[in-house]
């Protein structure tokens, strides 16, 4: 099958290119670029459009598998089609320590069913030590149970696993000793840490030395979480300078971040741990509910209590972030863009279905990116990062994975009332040569594959 998209300005910033061309793609590959019109079994006219390789994904929650050994069917509860909707067609997953399922029987599963988006995994440490049966989360693990989970870990990281992903903020009782033993098995792949680190605001920089001082023993790529979320509370601008001098030491570390004003995690979380006011320097009402009876209202500090007890495993938005300071860390070259998606049941935070689309509005059409380093921060940046040179590019032999969107109209339309909302300004996003979704719509959500790294 062959498929011409013609008439439109490719954007491949792998490339540096930004110019009218049109794009050959053959089976799952691209075959051309050209300023001429070869024959195809299918036309896509893209006149007046962008056309640029499908949005990547580095840090998002992965879908559920439900009862029946299924990723979650329901499009309006999976977050796969959420990501699919809005341009991305290769997630990273398992992040922030937190795997929905035994990551190695999930790409097994989307191995044989498919799935809206491609699916690369990291292993989390959190699922390894639930795995050895260590429930408490503010112990530490016992030597035996450490070197347990070491070896899960590796067996892990053999089937394929991107790395593995750290939420040090969850699983206080995390010392030093577990993040090597487990970190260290990345080291003969030169696989990636990620971490959602121990702490933020005004302990970020100490959380931060803790993560990277892991990944300069052991000389491996590290990735810091949403960091949007961790330090722009008044830290933004030293911690990125921090994250310089790391990297002048050669320490390969880079950052993604959301971009919206507001984060969302459990209201049992460890964040909300005592302290957390004062951390923040607010009250009750900077929470907004997800899920339960109080969906869509503000807290109190009598419903905050009240569901943290009774429903620890409920979403909430924490609307705390310095807006500047969120702008500051996306404009930076060493930040690129993920969207920390996460969804309950259809219940979450809009970032899951807006994050991409509203880059393009909020900050390219605000003139605060220009549209190639945007689609550099989604593209060419996390490909690199993950090492798959095969995508975040549209050079000829790359994967056919392609978006074609209006740069004047792409925009997000999920809220905090509707996280699920799909955008709108994306007309086609193409999955290995085939249609996976147009005009914001799933038309073929079982075209992603599993991606596995050795
Ligand atoms: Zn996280």
């Amino acid at each position: 099958m062959k498929t011409l998209i013609k008439n439109g300005t490719v954007v491949d910033p792998s490339s540096q290119l930004h110019q009218k061309l049109n794009v050959l793609l053959e089976g799952d590959k691209v075959a051309a670029l050209t300023h001429e019109e070869p024959e195809a079994d299918r036309c896509i006219d893209a006149a007046g459009k962008i056309v640029a390789p499908g949005f990547i994904d580095i840090h998002m929650h992965e879908d559920f598998v439900g009862p029946d050994g299924h990723l979650e069917q329901d499009e309006k509860k999976s977050i796969f089609n959420c990501m699919l909707r809005m341009g991305v067609t290769t997630i990273l997953g398992g992040e922030c320590g937190i795997n929905r399922y035994d990551p190695m029987k999930y790409l097994d599963l989307v191995d044989r069913d498919g799935a809206p988006v491609n699916v690369a995994l990291l292993v989390g440490h959190a699922f390894l030590r639930e795995a050895v049966g260590h429930k408490d989360k503010y112990s530490h693990v016992t030597d035996k149970e450490l070197h347990q989970m070491a070896a899960l870990c590796e067996k892990a990281l053999t089937a394929g696993c991107f790395g593995v992903s750290y939420g040090i903020r969850y699983v206080p009782g995390i010392d030093e000793r577990e993040l090597m033993a487990t970190a260290q098995k990345c080291v003969p792949a030169h696989k990636l840490l990620a971490a959602h680190v121990r702490d933020d605001a005004a302990a970020i920089f100490d959380a931060g030395h803790e993560f990277l001082g892991v990944a300069e023993k052991l000389g491996l790529p590290a990735q810091f979480s949403h960091i949007g979320s961790m330090a722009a509370f008044g830290q933004m601008e030293e911690f990125l300078q921090m994250i310089e001098a790391y990297r002048k030491r050669n320490v390969d570390v880079l950052c993604d971040c959301y971009p919206y004003y507001a984060f969302s995690t459990a209201i049992g979380s460890t964040t909300y741990d005592p302290g957390w006011l004062e951390r923040y320097h607010c009250d009750y009402d900077v929470i907004q509910y997800c899920e339960g009876k109080y969906l869509g209202k503000r807290g109190t500090r009598e419903t905050f209590e009240e569901e943290r007890r009774d429903h620890p495993e409920h979403l909430t938005v924490c609307y705390v972030m310095k807006e500047n300071e969120v702008d500051m860390a996306l404009a930076s070259p060493l930040v690129m863009v993920g969207s920390d998606g996460i969804m309950n049941h259809g219940q979450g935070h809009p970032r899951a279905a807006g994050t991409f689309p509203r880059v393009f509005r909020e900050f390219v059409r605000q003139g605060k990116l220009s549209l190639d380093e945007a689609v550099r921060k989604m593209t060419a940046m996390p490909a690199e990062r993950m090492g798959l040179p095969h995508k975040g590019t549209l050079r000829e032999g790359a994967d056919a994975d392609v978006v074609i969107f209006n740069a004047e109209t792409i925009a997000d339309r999920a809220t905090f009332e509707e996280p699920t909302l799909a955008g709108c300004g994306i007309d086609y996003v193409l999955i290995g040569g085939n249609i996976a979704a147009k005009d914001c719509h799933v038309v073929n959500g079982h075209l992603g594959r599993a991606l596995r790294k050795y």
